[in-house]
């Protein structure tokens, strides 16, 4: 049996006409974008080449667009960024329960540095409510970070109306969408963010190359400072073959969005009825219907998720439990601690994420595969003896 890759929320693979476009910035392009001679600008070309594509993807002006190391370093820069630039205004932060860690542990760190955070709750399917965000805004609040779709159970946050109450109240107004770029359509102007996160690695693009959306005349501070690239908001040399390729991944995923968003999705569902009609005592984790494409979240009674993954990895099949940074902890996702599951079901917890290689016959593999997996491991469990 091939291998089934089913972790594309933890990476994907790189498209190989992203390598192809690549190739060249590793070899005789070498240039500095910031030298005036032609082998800096020949480099500087392709960089701003990749800034325009990106740029018009997001409904953004490439002025707009700040390359970073990944989507980590977005959401660092844009919180600590947003937070020290309006210290004076007030030193209130606003977010949810179900971040990812790049931005709890960034909230968590400006916490120290004397800024108050302000943890929204989700609702049992993974939801923020936007009347929570309101009410928690105050004269004091500078900044309101929610994510776009989460990376565990797939929710799809409602963006546009959180971003419309904080312009209405002059909040600035950030979100990581390092799972929904490339997966869902939107532009900056229909979500009403100030900040946006991204990363390549997440569409088929090489690891090491993001960006942050800085709308025009968002006060933001630098956080790497140096040689002032990016007109002065991020220095270090640019990573010009990272940023090619991010370029050509975010045109390829733009051209195929649509078909391929309707061919996840159907292929999700039918993974998410095959799985209920085969087995017994799981749960579909996340929202049934606002939910990214590609995830399915589902959790087993009577089983744990870390015995499930092994074996299926001896089968050929990948996937994790709940996000690929907490799954060599012990310890329970956040996520499903916050959307109130049970110990019992948060510790048999799977997270299938689906992509562009994804067949239906890999998903037909899997449903035969898995229950016989629960059906085993549920076996020699002892809370599962005598029970069927
Ligand atoms: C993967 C991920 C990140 C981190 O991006 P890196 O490029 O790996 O640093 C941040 N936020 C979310 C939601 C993610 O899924």
């Amino acid at each position: 049996m091939h291998p089934i890759y089913m972790d594309y929320a933890a990476t994907t693979p790189t498209d190989k006409r992203v390598i192809e476009a690549m190739l060249p910035y590793f070899g005789e392009m070498y240039g500095n974008p910031s030298s005036l001679h032609a082998f800096g600008q020949e480099a500087k070309a392709a960089v701003e080449e990749a800034r325009e594509k990106i740029a018009s993807h997001l409904g953004a002006e490439p002025a707009e667009i700040v390359f970073t190391s990944g989507g980590t370093e977005s959401d660092n820069f844009a919180i600590k960024g947003a937070a020290y630039a309006n210290r004076m205004k007030g030193d209130q932060i606003i977010t949810s329960a179900v971040e990812h860690p790049a931005v709890l542990e960034t909230c968590r760190f400006l916490e120290k540095e004397g800024f108050r955070v302000t943890t929204l709750p989700v609702d049992g399917e993974g939801l923020v409510d936007p009347d929570a965000v309101a009410d928690a805004i105050t004269d004091k609040t500078i900044l309101i970070s929610i994510m776009h779709a989460n990376n565990e159970i797939g929710t799809i946050q409602p963006i546009a109306e959180i971003g419309k109450l904080a312009r209405e109240r002059g909040v600035c107004f950030h979100t990581d969408a390092v799972q929904s770029f490339g997966q869902l359509p939107f532009t900056v102007d229909e979500l009403h963010v100030d900040l946006l996160s991204a990363t390549a690695h997440k569409l088929y693009g090489p690891k090491g190359a993001g960006l942050l959306y800085i709308r025009k005349g968002t006060r933001i501070s630098p956080f790497m400072h140096g040689g002032e690239q990016e007109n002065g908001r991020r220095s270090s040399t640019l990573n010009v073959p990272g940023i090619v390729g991010f370029g050509k991944a975010a045109e390829l995923a733009g051209a195929s969005l649509v078909e391929e968003a309707a061919r996840l999705t159907a292929m999700r569902d039918r993974f998410i009825r095959g799985l209920f009609d085969r087995l017994d005592g799981i749960r579909l984790n996340g929202h049934p219907t606002r939910r990214l494409p590609n995830n399915i979240n589902l959790s087993a009674e009577h089983v744990e998720g870390e015995g499930m993954i092994l074996s299926l990895d001896m089968l050929g099949i990948a996937c994790s439990t709940g996000s690929a940074c907490s799954s060599s902890s012990v310890e329970t996702s956040h996520v499903l601690t916050a959307i109130g599951l049970s110990h019992e079901y948060s510790h048999g917890s799977l997270r299938f994420s689906l992509g562009r290689y994804t067949k239906e016959n890999d998903i037909d593999t899997v449903l035969e595969t898995l229950p016989q997996v629960v059906g085993r491991l549920r076996s020699l469990s002892p809370h599962h003896a005598g029970r069927q």
